[in-house]
């Protein structure tokens, strides 16, 4: 094989294991994010049930002070009643003192299923930081732990970094810049072998002609439809 291409290969090799290292820091680093989101969400939720539970408060003091101005109202007509003469003013009377106090005990009504939800959201809201408690100490110690992942995986990073300084530093500016930009855009693989007169980065028949011409010699070539350099390996079984 042509040495340029053997350096080639060997620098893809590097580069594809440098790649991996650094999708399992993303990795780590993504699941540290999830449940940093799912903290905050928490926290979403714990204040707007607590919004809630005060908007419930406000009602009830409405519901109570609403309540206490009717009692007043039905007392007030109560002690009219001692002073009217007439049947009809005192139907009037009686049917006031009625309405007020059917109204008084509807708001009684409402107050009472209020001060339960109150008492079940308030529940609710303990539990939900009860359980934030928690997942906040979890997520203290896993981002302890990523933090330590992280270095370690960076520590392998640093020597696969310099050996592949000292590769690329073996292969011309040119062929490099072109290989660093086929890898850019074609998914991390500049070069690959072909298979069956087949490129294995794109998986498209390369024209005969030009495949005749891989099995010549270990010359690199491209592929014309997706532009990787090509080279011919003979099958392993070939070589005995
Ligand atoms: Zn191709």
């Amino acid at each position: 094989m042509n040495e340029l291409l053997s350096q080639l290969i060997e620098l893809q090799a590097i580069d594809m294991e440098i790649d991996r290292i650094d999708q399992a820091i993303k990795a780590e680093q993504n699941g540290l994010d999830e449940r940093i989101t799912a903290l905050a969400k928490r926290e979403a939720l714990i204040n707007e049930l607590q919004e809630k539970i005060v908007a419930q408060q406000k009602e009830t003091r409405n519901l109570e002070g609403d309540m206490a101005d009717r009692m007043d109202h039905v007392r007030d007509r109560q002690s009219k009643m001692m002073q009217v003469q007439t049947g009809r003013e005192q139907t009037a009377l009686l049917k006031e003192i009625e309405d007020a106090k059917k109204s008084a005990k509807e708001n009684e009504e409402k107050v009472v299923a209020l001060m339960e939800s109150i008492e079940q959201l308030t529940a609710r809201v303990a539990e939900e930081k009860n359980l934030l408690k928690g997942e906040k100490e979890l997520v203290a110690e896993e981002t302890e732990k990523v933090r330590v992942s992280i270095e370690e995986i960076n520590k392998g990073k640093r020597d696969k970094d310099q050996r592949r300084g000292e590769q690329a530093a073996k292969i011309k500016s040119g062929t490099l810049r072109k290989y660093d930009t086929l890898r850019q855009r074609r998914n991390g693989l500049a070069v690959v072998n072909v298979v069956d007169g087949v490129c294995q980065g794109c998986f498209m028949a390369i024209p005969p002609q030009l495949f005749n011409q891989l099995l010549r010699g270990d010359q690199l070539f491209e592929c014309p439809t997706c532009q990787r350099m090509i080279f011919y390996q003979r099958p392993a079984e070939d070589k005995n």
